[in-house]
């Protein structure tokens, strides 16, 4: 049965500045006071893992167990059908030490076209980004949702807008890429707000 949490304070799991004040955003009206793991200087974990998920609740539960507080991870990235779900888990490290996503980006397209030059025929461009959102507490319960976003990879990159792989992935039932697309409308079809979405039904305990 999925545990709720009923506290009044969580930790969120990240040291990305961005990725808390986005956290801290969607939790808005639930009167939660939240910590992130910057603020308590916890060590980030090694995320080894071979799933979102796995990755996703291995930092949620590294960091309730380090601060005593309840906490709250995610673990996302781009799956390309065609390229067996690559980059998935490894998203962040296609972009190398500098964060490079227009490298990241090519790697991608250089795939594909290496794909079809292998094959001799057109590899698919169907694409999702997926987030797996763990919450874990203290005692080692955890819980955890995925959410996903489906959609076609363009090339070359669109717009400025987002980040990562955003300019190339047009979602599904658009045309315009992540990149193209008000930032309020992104983040209401992302994969991110799916999870979060599943997340405070689950856990949280509400709907709508
Ligand atoms: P992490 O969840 O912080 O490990 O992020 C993994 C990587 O996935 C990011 O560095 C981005 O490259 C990519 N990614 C995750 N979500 C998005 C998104 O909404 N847009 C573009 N890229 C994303």
């Amino acid at each position: 049965m999925t545990r709720t949490f009923t506290g009044s304070r969580l930790l969120v799991a990240s040291h990305n500045a961005g990725k808390v004040l986005e956290i801290i955003k969607l939790l808005e009206g639930l009167s939660i006071a939240v910590v992130s793991a910057s603020d308590l200087s916890l060590a980030e974990p090694e995320e080894t893992a071979n799933s979102f998920i796995g990755n996703a609740e291995l930092k949620a539960l590294a960091g309730a167990r380090a601060s005593g507080i309840p906490a709250l991870a995610d673990d996302s990235g781009l799956v390309v059908h065609a390229l067996a779900g690559n980059p998935g888990i490894y998203s962040a490290r296609w972009a190398g030490p500098n964060k490079d996503f227009t490298m990241a980006m090519h790697k991608v397209e250089d795939a594909l076209v290496c794909l079809e030059s292998k094959t001799g025929a057109v590899p698919s461009r169907r694409a999702s980004f997926v987030c797996a959102l763990s919450f874990a507490w203290p005692d080692g319960h955890v819980e955890t949702v995925e959410g996903e976003v489906s959609g076609q990879l363009v090339w070359p990159p669109r717009g400025d807008a987002g980040f990562g792989y955003d300019p190339i992935f047009v979602p599904e039932g658009h045309d315009k890429t992540f990149g193209e697309i008000e930032p309020d409308l992104k983040h209401s079809l992302s994969h991110r707000a799916d999870a979060f979405t599943k997340m405070l039904a689950s856990v949280f305990g509400k709907n709508g």
